[in-house]
């Protein structure tokens, strides 16, 4: 019985790996019993007659060859265990030349594991954040600079330049405070006020410059827009 299975190909078998949740609960009981025959007239792809296959499973099977669906994933299973390298090549392969079928899969399987998959997905975006720091503020300013229509962007080769340039040291008014532990980078002309995102416009301030320099700004904002005396 398992020699059959392996003539199954390989996109019937990562199709039987989303089937066999389906079949653990369905199997037995609950299951509408169906002929082959039947199953195929009306365009299933499996049926089930709740009789045992060779191996004593009753359970669902494919009508197109017959297998038992337990057979398929026992031989599925013993396969991946004996070559593990080898099956993920040819997954990967399958996935590569079925993108449409994978996009499909993948839809599904987020929306059916949405809780359980935020938190991961959460943890794995502040790992990235954490191991890209810089990068990520570069985001995050570019964000804020694409709400604000500001023009222009700059590099992150552009951004540590400057902070050589600046010698490490903070560019407030008479600061000159060391930036090697904490540094916020600033636009000098803020976005709200029209300031670009290009390296021009951007220094490197200690968070205390940056936080007097950001109520500054805003208080600049409020009376250029007639918000305040
Ligand atoms: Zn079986
Ligand atoms: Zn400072």
């Amino acid at each position: 019985m398992l020699d059959r299975v392996n003539h199954i190909c390989l996109p019937i078998q990562l199709v039987l790996f989303h089937l066999f949740s389906a079949c653990d609960i369905m199997c037995g009981m609950t299951k509408e019993l169906i002929s082959r025959n039947a199953a195929a007239y009306k365009g299933h792809l499996r049926y089930f007659t709740g009789e045992p296959c060779l191996h004593g499973h009753i359970c669902e099977r494919i009508v197109s060859n017959n297998q038992c669906l337990e057979c398929a994933k026992i031989y599925a299973r013993e396969q991946y265990a004996a070559n593990p390298e080898k099956f993920r090549a040819r997954s990967r392969e399958w996935s590569r030349d079925n993108p449409d079928k994978v996009k499909i899969r993948n839809k599904k399987y987020k929306s059916e594991n949405a809780e359980r998959l935020r938190p991961i997905a959460i943890a794995r975006t502040r790992k990235w954040i954490d191991e890209h720091r810089e990068q990520a503020n570069k985001q995050r300013r570019d964000r804020r600079a694409r709400v604000r229509n500001a023009p222009g962007s700059h590099t992150l080769e552009q951004i540590s330049k400057l902070l050589e340039t600046q010698n490490w040291k903070c560019a407030g008014p008479k600061c000159n405070k060391s930036l090697r532990k904490r540094r916020h980078l600033d636009h000098k002309t803020a976005l709200v006020c029209g300031g670009s995102n290009y390296i021009d416009n951007l220094q490197w301030l200690c968070p205390t410059c940056n936080m007097r320099k950001n109520r500054k700004d805003a208080i600049e904002f409020a009376r250029e827009n007639g918000l305040l005396l």
